[in-house]
Formats: C-alpha cells, sequence, structure tokens
C-alpha cells in the first residue's frame, strides 16, 4: 500500500498512522518530501481492512493498493503456467484441449452417442450437465445422479474424461465420484461457500466467468479456491452481458491473452453460451485458437432440435467434426507458438 499524508501535518499525526499500519502487521518505509510525507506499507495483512481504517484518518490523503488483490493465481507468485493432468490429456500444456457434449445429459442413447461422434473427431473431454442452473424453475433441471451416471458410462466407454456443472456445496462430494472436472457456471462464480468447498474437492475445476463479472472478479474467485487447498483451477471466458442482444452473450476475446498475462492457470473459452448461435460457433473457435486460449469448451447435440436446452447453440454432430478438421492448420501453428513461449520461459 502507498500511503500520502495530507500537507503540514504535524509530527504526531504522521507517528499515529505509523502506527495504525503496524498495528495490521505492515512493516512501513516512509519517504519524507519537503512538503509531504509518503509511507510504503509492505507485507501480507487485511488489505481492506487497513486501507479502510487510513482512509478514515483526517490526516490520510490517499492510501492506495499496489499488489493485486489476488497472489496464488497470479503470475508473480507463480511464472510457468499451471498444467492439469487428466487421465488423457494435460491441460495448459502442449496441447490444445477439446471439451465437447450436450449441454444436459437427457439419456443414455444421447449420451453415448454425443460421446462416440466428440472423441472420433478428437475431443478429449466430455461435458454434460446433469444439475442444470436454469432461468426458470419450470424449465429441466438436469437428471442428476442419473445424468451423473450416464456421463460416466459415456466417458469409460469412449476413454474420454468427463466435466459436468456442480451447482452446490452440498453436491460437491457426488458430483466429484463421477466427474474428471468440476464445472462451476457463470451463475455461481461468486457463490463463497461453494468456492470454498471446491478446495477440498479433489478434482480440477473449471470456473466460468459471472454474467457481469469482471476479469479481476474472475481471479479473486479463483484465488478462493487455492487458498482453500486446490491448485487445479482452470478460467473459463463465456461471454458477458452487454446491451448487445443478437449474440445471447458477448464475447470478451481478449479477456483470454489479458488473464493469461495476470495468472499461470489455463483459460478455455466457450463459444457456445458466448455466442447463442450455432452459425458463429465455428468461427469464434477459429479465433479461440488463434488468440492462444488453453482449450474450448462447447456444446454438440446428436439432435439440437430436439434438445431440452440450449439446442440453439449446440452443433450437429458432423458439423462438429468438420470443424475440428478445419481447426487442425490453426490448431499446428497453436502448437509451434506454445513451444516456443515455453521455450523462452525455460531460457
Ligand atoms: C453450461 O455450460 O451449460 C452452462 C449453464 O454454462 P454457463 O454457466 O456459462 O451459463
Ligand atoms: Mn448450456
Amino acid at each position: 500500500m502507498i500511503i500520502s499524508i495530507k500537507q503540514h501535518s504535524s509530527r504526531a499525526a504522521v507517528d499515529e498512522v505509523c502506527q495504525r499500519i503496524r498495528d495490521f502487521g505492515y512493516k512501513i518505509h516512509t519517504i519524507e518530501g519537503v512538503e509531504r510525507v509518503v509511507i510504503a506499507a509492505i507485507g501480507t495483512g487485511d488489505v481492506t481492512a487497513c486501507l479502510e481504517s487510513l482512509e478514515a484518518m483526517p490526516q490520510v490523503d490517499t492510501a492506495l493498493r499496489i499488489s493485486a488483490p489476488y497472489k496464488f493465481v497470479s503470475r508473480e507468485f507463480k511464472k510457468d503456467r499451471t498444467r492439469i493432468k487428466l487421465s488423457n490429456c494435460e491441460i495448459g500444456g502442449g496441447e490444445f484441449v477439446m471439451m465437447a457434449g450436450p449441454c444436459s445429459v437427457e439419456s443414455e442413447k444421447q449420451i453415448m452417442e454425443s460421446a462416440e461422434a466428440v472423441a472420433a473427431a478428437g475431443a478429449q473431454v466430455l461435458r454434460g450437465g446433469a444439475f442444470k442452473p436454469r432461468t426458470s424453475p419450470y424449465d429441466f433441471q438436469g437428471l442428476e445422479e442419473e445424468g451423473l451416471k450416464l456421463l460416466r458410462k459415456a466417458g469409460d466407454a469412449t476413454g474420454l474424461a468427463v466435466i459436468t456443472e456442480v451447482m452446490s456445496d452440498r453436491d460437491v462430494e457426488l458430483v466429484a465420484r463421477y466427474a474428471d472436472i468440476l464445472q462451476i457456471g457463470a451463475r455461481n462464480m461468486q457463490n463463497f461457500s461453494l468456492l470454498k468447498t471446491l478446495g477440498k474437492a479433489g478434482r480440477p475445476i473449471l470456473l466460468k466467468r459471472g454474467l457481469s463479472s469482471t476479469i479481476k472478479e474472475l481471479l479473486m474467485s479463483a484465488e478462493y479456491v487455492v487458498a482453500h487447498g486446490n491448485n487445479d483451477v482452470m478460467l473459463c471466458e463465456r461471454g458477458i452481458r452487454t446491451f448487445e442482444t443478437i449474440t445471447r452473450n458477448t464475447c470478451d476475446i481478449v479477456a483470454v491473452p489479458a488473464l493469461q498475462e495476470l495468472t499461470h492457470l489455463p483459460v478455455i473459452l466457450d463459444p457456445s453460451h458466448a455466442t447463442g448461435r450455432r452459425s458463429l460457433v465455428p468461427a469464434l473457435s477459429r479465433a479461440a485458437v488463434a488468440i492462444g486460449a488453453d482449450g474450448l469448451l462447447l456444446e454438440v447435440h446428436p439432435c439440437p432440435e430436439k434438445a431440452v436446452s440450449d439446442g440453439a447453440q449446440s452443433l450437429h454432430l458432423p458439423t462438429f467434426a468438420a470443424m475440428m478438421r478445419d481447426l487442425q492448420p490453426y490448431l499446428a501453428l497453436w502448437k509451434s507458438q506454445r513451444q516456443a513461449q515455453n521455450a523462452s520461459a525455460a531460457a
């Protein structure tokens, strides 16, 4: 923190500020100019409470935080990328990871057909929601444990890892029994009791950016999970709310490299929820590869017209296979770019 004292303050007034800062557990370094005293406070403590207390002192002109409020997830804390190992791939390392599947697990036939198609097209992870966060309480809410069982069965049958959403801290243990990655939905990004529970979930976490959350808030939520004991967190840009109505959300694509500058955690892009329209998904997927995302999370369905949720943004299975073929030259460039980055980081 940097604390600037009002001009012409007395020595006693400056000393009082210094003591207040020390009481919060910080070391101080004062810079005494002719007209003004500036204090640098160094260390760890409750920054917010300390700043509030200092701002309330009449002799304090300004009190500012200078370091990022998140620590464990920051690039300053850890220079090397976090690599998350799954049974069949590694996220955040030298390969681009494709996660695909239906919005909701609906039936054995539906999830099995989806799994076979996405595996054949070259995906590594199968998605499928068993607990669904729906805006209307009358919409399909998910098959719950039955859905988890079907998803696991489909993953095992095809050699794919599986990712599914957990909505409540009460369900973390149950979902972790079946899933390889726990997805935290946009609506739950700031469910702090859930985030704390994830610290002990024993599974990697994919944390989606909230509907109206800033990049900093997303990082703070990731910090909760890491601070509570789980280092395997990846972040997901899935579009944010703006005044635009042609797309379901507005994809903040530059959030991908912006996050990668600020954090060592892998960054995934979800082009399905970001657009809401299947016609836009291939273009945004190419953009995600080009901009250096660590992977994609997207929705496909054997028959999107009949999907119980998010049919309009779900790719037909043959379209997904075609998109995967079309992505190959971009993925080759991604790979050489990533290898060069990793080599220069190691040098
Ligand atoms: C989903 O992945 O189906 C989902 C509900 O996503 P989000 O939380 O991003 O809306
Ligand atoms: Mn969905």
